[in-house]
């Protein structure tokens, strides 16, 4: 199929995705819009989110099947419908494709919610500030939405943008902004008009408000802006939650990557791994060239995954013991790695005294 053609028609083989139907296409900016997707009764348990949690759509494209992230910027507990935001990314496939062809009554293989950056009944207490850069507004948007609905915590929103015209949002968070003038604060910076957001700004604009949670997704700057400047005020590391958009590998360059880990780890005779899931600790048998997910599953466990590709974080774990072999990985920071966090999709055991644990 060629980038200019109409969404797949055909069922996906993949029992991960689903195929939905766009129900509307919203302009947002002049290089953003929205889509709506109509989820079908049957579905809406499978399809049910957390404020901050991304759908992954796939894209047939030039002869690849191409999976792309976007953030659901709609709020559980305010919208009806399922809606992501999607920007142009210049020489961008994927985003430019949506902006310019899809339509209502497409379409499109789209997997279950996923993603760990949101707001959920183990948030802590305490403010929420929120820094959304350009499209990365869509998670933050939906959790500040929620926050409103569901909580009594108070809320500040720093939004970064290149200029005006390029706000997505502008008018709905103006509406919501003046139904909770009490307790929601909302920040616009504008490049063209403040410059780019520095230490200093953030510092400024966290007057009055600490101790709290922290959400950031934006630009890459722009978050380690933001994350800096938190950290250098004191705040924990563990209140600050980050987003980062990023696009996962063309299929045959992930291959390439599975392929060599798969060789790398070749050479252990693991035969089986400790993990611990929902408290509870199991002892796993491994075969040969699984990896960890796949391991839990034919011990017929059922661990946080989504994407099953190394992008979206789903089945992040913590490695607390042993040696393990990481192939994809589009999502864990250094800083992240350093800590011991692995994901289950794409990690594979090294040693035999290997023992993961799932967060509670
Ligand atoms: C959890 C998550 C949530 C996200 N939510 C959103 C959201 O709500 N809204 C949103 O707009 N985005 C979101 N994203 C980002 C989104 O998934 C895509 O990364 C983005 O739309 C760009 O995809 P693309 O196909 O247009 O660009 P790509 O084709 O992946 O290109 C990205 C960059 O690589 C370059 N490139 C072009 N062609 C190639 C090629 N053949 N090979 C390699 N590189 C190439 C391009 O110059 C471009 O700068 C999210 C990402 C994640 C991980």
């Amino acid at each position: 199929m060629s980038s200019s053609e109409a969404p797949a028609q055909e069922t996906s083989t993949d029992q991960r995705y689903h195929r939905l139907e766009v129900t509307a296409v919203i302009e947002e900016t002049h290089d953003s819009k929205s889509i709506v997707f109509n989820i079908p009764e049957d579905k809406k348990a499978k399809f049910a989110y957390l404020p901050g949690q991304f759908l992954t759509l796939k894209v047939p494209y030039d002869g690849k099947q191409l999976t792309r992230c976007y953030s659901l910027a709609s709020s559980p507990h305010r919208d009806s419908e399922h809606k992501v935001t999607i920007k142009r990314v210049v020489d961008g496939r994927i985003s430019n494709w949506i902006n310019d062809y899809v339509k209502a009554g497409d379409q499109i293989e789209v997997m279950t919610p996923a993603g760990l950056f949101c707001l959920n009944d183990k948030t802590p207490a305490g403010d929420i500030v929120l820094f959304g850069g350009g499209s990365g507004i869509t998670p933050v948007f939906s959790i500040l939405k929620s926050a409103l609905e569901t909580t009594d915590r108070k809320i500040k929103l720093i939004y970064a943008n290149r200029d005006d015209r390029s706000v997505i949002f502008k008018d709905e968070l103006k509406a919501i902004a003046a139904e909770h003038i009490d307790r929601l604060e909302v920040v616009h910076i504008l490049d063209s008009v403040h410059g780019f957001l520095t230490q200093p700004m953030v510092c400024q604009l966290m007057d009055g408000y600490r101790h709290g949670e922290y959400f950031i997704c934006g630009p890459g700057p722009f978050m380690d802006t933001v994350e800096s400047a938190l950290i250098g005020l004191g705040e924990p590391e563990d209140r600050i939650h980050t987003e980062r958009f990023v696009s996962p590998p063309d299929p045959d360059q992930a291959e390439a990557v599975v392929q060599q880990a798969k060789a790398a780890a070749e050479s252990s005779n693991t035969v089986q791994f400790e993990a611990v899931l929902d408290g509870e600790t199991y002892e796993i048998p491994y075969e040969k060239g699984d990896t960890l997910l796949e391991a839990l599953y034919k011990a017929e466990l059922e661990p946080p995954a989504s994407c099953e590709e190394g992008m979206c974080g789903a089945c992040m774990c913590t490695v607390e013991r042993g040696e393990t072999q990481l192939a994809q990985n589009d999502v864990l920071s250094d800083k992240e790695l350093e800590k011991g966090w692995t994901l289950a999709c794409q990690a594979r055991p090294l040693s035999n005294d290997v023992k993961v644990k799932f967060p509670d």
